[in-house]
């Protein structure tokens, strides 16, 4: 029979995909598994339309077969099938892709999803097969037609006996040669992981059978192999059922199984939307830093879902830095399944959501602080650095978003309070938040310069974290009061009066000054009369915009 040939455009996707792309291969089972989902939704749907509403997903479920002596997979749904002119179409016309020639003459980095470059699913089973036979029945139809190709060179079709709707994907699974092992994917145990990986959310029970070691019955001491049909994804996604039918210890449950932490979520938000972008979210704070959360392994993001099917373990675009520790996933049913990474980023879907989920993430943090504070405590003393570097790195573009987070020490009542709190508690006639840096809390309280700011009433954000000050300066202001550090040369405190005496008696004492000075020389800058002393004769303080701690911070960086 003479072989019919791929379009040439296909032709060069399928060599490039089959011979030069070695990482992920394990997702061509997912794409055959969303292929045969896809096919048992429209299945379902035209049952629905013909008023056949007695059916169940579970009627439709998708086998994985496995001859290991054969080296063979089989894929079977008992979808809508494909009737001869669709196996033509649909699996002998590959997508045009406008990445490929971008593609082609770059190298392809390790974590590429290169599928999703594509989007040309199906093709990925030529990724571990040498050869691919599709047999199809369409629904309704009572002929069943064969489509089989060897790859690139082209395709044969003719008819077969089936005796049901549906496709059968037959994968001829490659040889293991030298380095390259391709025998994994017809071990029960890692399919199954396969599966439980990307399509645990798949809504059709998706099929095995498993070997299992057990006690043979009436025995204590004698074991038996058994194989039985075993259903590998759990179907509903958790994240999809009614919120009042999932308990809290189901979330927990599900976090911890999910992303491997011992401890329960400090807080769990789940969200969906519907409207413009429709989505689901479910989101968790963790209670404890992750060990490699502060380090430059880390890698923030979101797992993404096109409708069930994992396409993206992390997706960075879908958090902000600041709330770089939120875990979680998102499920949209507006994304494709072979959305690339490059392309996400300028998805306009994605952006949307991202903004939806960082509005949420703080809108639970601002629920926290105002109901638990103990908890919201807890949750500042681990991740409070974040939003501060958050403040600090985005130029005060994130300040109005993130200020309202913000924990600081306060002199006051010995805690930490927010900047609202502070402002809230401010005496008539206060202008400025102060505030004071250094190691710890007690050693700021005792600065010279306290005194004055304190005997006037006013309370004073102890800054001790190194960071702290970057953010405060980032941010310039919150509630229209300019921040001020005690070790300003002017505190604001002085009336006219006080000034022009401040100016008469440094006028007074100019040889003094000079003198100590020059006893000094190398050591201070300058020497002067200080407004902002008390019952201390003396304080050191910086010139300029940066404090004296902020010097030691820079000070100490590597250059
Ligand atoms: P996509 O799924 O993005 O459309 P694929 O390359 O995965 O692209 O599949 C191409 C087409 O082949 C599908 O759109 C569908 O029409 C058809 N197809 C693939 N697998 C099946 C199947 N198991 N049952 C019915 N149709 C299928
Ligand atoms: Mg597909």
């Amino acid at each position: 029979m003479a072989k019919k040939q791929f379009k040439t455009e296909s032709k060069r996707i399928l060599d490039l995909m089959i011979n030069s792309i070695y990482t992920h291969r394990e997702i061509f089972l997912r794409e055959l598994i969303s292929n045969a989902s896809d096919a048992s939704d429209k299945l379902y749907f035209t049952a629905m339309k013909e008023g056949n509403t007695g059916l169940n997903r579970e009627d439709l479920p998708i086998h994985i077969g496995v001859d290991k002596e054969n080296r063979v997979l089989t894929i079977s749904d008992h979808g809508c099938g494909m009737k001869r002119e669709e196996l033509e179409n649909n699996l002998g016309v590959i997508a045009r892709s406008g990445t490929l020639n971008f593609k082609k003459d770059n190298d392809l980095g390790e974590d590429i999803d290169v599928i999703g470059q594509f989007g040309v699913g199906f093709y990925a089973a030529f990724m571990v097969s040498k050869k691919v036979t599709v047999q199809s029945r369409a629904y309704g139809s009572d002929e069943a037609w064969q489509w089989q190709s060897t790859g690139a060179d082209g395709y044969t079709i003719e008819p077969c006996e089936k005796a049901e709707n549906g496709t059968d994907i037959i994968l001829e699974i490659k040889d293991d040669e030298g380095e390259e092992h391709y025998g994994e994917f017809l071990e029960q145990y890692r399919l199954a992981a396969i599966v439980k990986k990307y399509s645990d959310y798949v809504r059709y029970p998706i099929q095995m059978e498993m070997e299992s070691t057990r006690m043979k019955e009436g025995s204590e001491t004698e074991t038996e192999t058994v194989v039985e049909t075993s259903t590998l994804n759990s179907m509903v996604p958790i994240w999809r059922r009614a919120k009042g039918e999932v308990t809290d210890e189901d979330y927990n449950n599900f976090y911890k199984e999910k992303f491997m932490d011992f401890e329960d979520p400090l807080s769990v938000v789940s969200h969906a939307v519907e409207g413009a972008v429709t989505y689901q979210a479910l989101l968790f704070i963790p209670k404890a830093v992750p060990f490699n959360y502060y380090s430059r392994d880390f890698e923030k993001g979101l797992q993404l879902y096109s409708n069930g099917v994992m396409i993206m373990d992390k997706c960075p675009d879908l958090l902000p830095d600041a709330f770089s520790f939120v875990r979680g996933l998102v499920d949209s049913s507006d994304l494709s399944l072979n959305i690339s990474r490059e392309t996400l980023q300028h998805d306009r879907q994605l952006r949307a959501i991202a903004n939806n989920v960082k509005k949420k993430i703080k809108s639970e943090l601002q629920k926290l602080l105002k109901n638990d504070r103990e908890k919201y405590e807890l949750f500042f003393k681990n991740f409070g650095r974040q939003l501060k570097v958050g403040v600090y790195t985005n130029y005060g573009a994130e300040k109005e978003f993130l200020q309202d987070l913000l924990l600081f020490h306060s002199l006051a009542g010995d805690k930490l309070i927010a900047l609202q709190e502070y402002v809230d508690a401010m005496p008539e006639g206060q202008k400025y938040i102060y505030y004071a840096c250094g190691t710890d809390i007690n050693r700021v309280a005792q600065l010279p310069q306290m005194e004055r700011v304190r005997d006037a009433g006013y309370d004073v954000l102890c800054m001790t974290e190194d960071i702290d000050e970057f953010a405060v300066r980032m941010m310039r202001d919150f509630a229209g009061k300019e921040f001020k550090s005690i070790s300003d040369n002017d505190l604001g405190l002085d009336s006219q009066e006080d000034q022009e005496k401040a100016e008469q008696q440094a006028a007074e004492y100019k040889a003094l000054f000079e003198d100590m000075q020059k006893a000094l020389e190398g050591k201070v800058k300058q020497v002067k009369l200080s407004s902002r002393l008390k019952s201390h004769p003396v304080c050191l303080s910086s010139d300029g915009p940066l404090s004296l701690e902020m010097e030691k911070v820079l000070n100490a960086m590597p250059t």
